[in-house]
């Protein structure tokens, strides 16, 4: 199959396969991370997948212990290619644990992103509480024994109740170990990621980061159901100095099965991108799922389905190109 795909990509010049050369997709979930038995490829193959596409980095992004091992040990098996990692604060780190995140910052090559918590989100657990959040009882229907067992244990871990989650907001406010996470993210000069937070508090959130002097906010798909953030609240947050990452996964039909939501539409990303403007905008596939595209794939895809739905190649270079690489440092 390689040599006839080879063949292939000699004989047409294609735009997605050109705008691929060089991306940089910050938000992929690899094994290994908790022990989830539905990750498609472990971090050696991620980015050697990616790198035979001609893309330039990755930051693998945890839901448990930080990455920041993982990445060290792929980049020195790998050439012409960064491999970054990460530090979620869910509750495995202990939740807004300023000594975790110096720590991770310190780890091999060090984090280069810091995400508040995703899966251990008060607004996250509230949104899965509300309706059936078919992970198990659902996803697992289809696997076979063992397969279930281990992936029955990893989620029991992540579903979680909403007085469970990891508290960044006390009565409405913005904690004091949040803040002092903020000014060590700054310090370090890395990605500040809001996790799933409501939009309210994305809103609070931007505003004292930039109050602390923030420049690298990344709001992770501010789109998706979980977050359902207006195109007007999306503007919004741009304006004040915010990233807005818009990810494939969120278009799979996997959204069906795994979450029980609906996948999004690309044409109304395309139409996101274009009010926001995409120097506000970054793409990134938060793929990494065995039921969609393997991560270089599914950003192939993803370049695809945004030129067809009419963003144009230069506007496509600057959110899988030039804007990852602002806020990595790698210009
Ligand atoms: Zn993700």
């Amino acid at each position: 199959m390689k040599e006839v795909d080879n063949l292939i990509r000699k004989k047409e010049s294609r735009k997605d396969r050109n705008l691929l050369k060089g991306a940089i997709d910050l938000h992929v979930h690899i094994d290994p991370d908790i022990q989830t038995p539905h990750r498609s490829q472990n971090g050696f193959e991620c980015a050697f997948s990616m790198k035979e596409e001609g893309m330039r980095a990755v930051i693998f992004k945890p839901l448990g212990l930080p990455s920041t091992g993982m990445a060290y040990m792929v980049n020195l098996s790998i050439d012409d290619f960064l491999v970054f990692g990460a530090i979620t604060l869910n509750r495995c780190v202990g939740g807004l644990n300023p000594i975790a995140v110096k720590h991770a910052l310190v780890q091999g090559n060090g984090a280069k992103a810091v995400w508040f918590p995703t899966s251990d989100s008060v607004h996250h657990a509230k949104f899965f509480s509300k309706g059936s959040y078919p992970f198990v009882e659902g996803y697992s229907k289809g696997l076979v024994k063992d397969r279930k067992e281990v992936f029955k244990k990893a989620y029991d871990l992540i579903r979680i109740k909403p007085e469970d989650a990891v508290v960044v907001f006390k009565n409405g406010n913005l904690v004091d170990k949040a803040k002092e996470i903020i000014d060590i993210v700054i310090e370090a000069d890395v990605i500040l990621g809001l996790g799933h937070m409501s939009v309210g508090e994305a809103f609070q959130f931007t505003e004292i980061a930039n109050l602390h002097g923030a420049k690298k906010i990344v709001i992770p798909h501010p789109n998706w159901k979980v977050m359902d953030y207006s195109l007007k609240e999306m503007k919004k947050l741009a304006e004040m100095g915010a990233f807005l990452e818009f990810c494939s996964s969120g278009c799979e039909p996997q959204q069906y099965v795994s979450h029980g939501i609906t996948p999004l539409d690309p044409n109304d990303i395309a139409v996101y991108i274009k009010n926001i403007g995409v120097e506000h905008c970054i793409m990134s596939t938060d793929s990494g799922m065995f039921s969609v595209p393997i991560p270089a794939e599914s950003m192939r895809t993803f370049i695809a389905l945004l030129l067809d739905a009419g963003i144009k190649e230069d506007e496509i270079d600057i959110m899988v190109r030039k804007n990852p690489a602002k806020l990595l440092n790698i210009n």
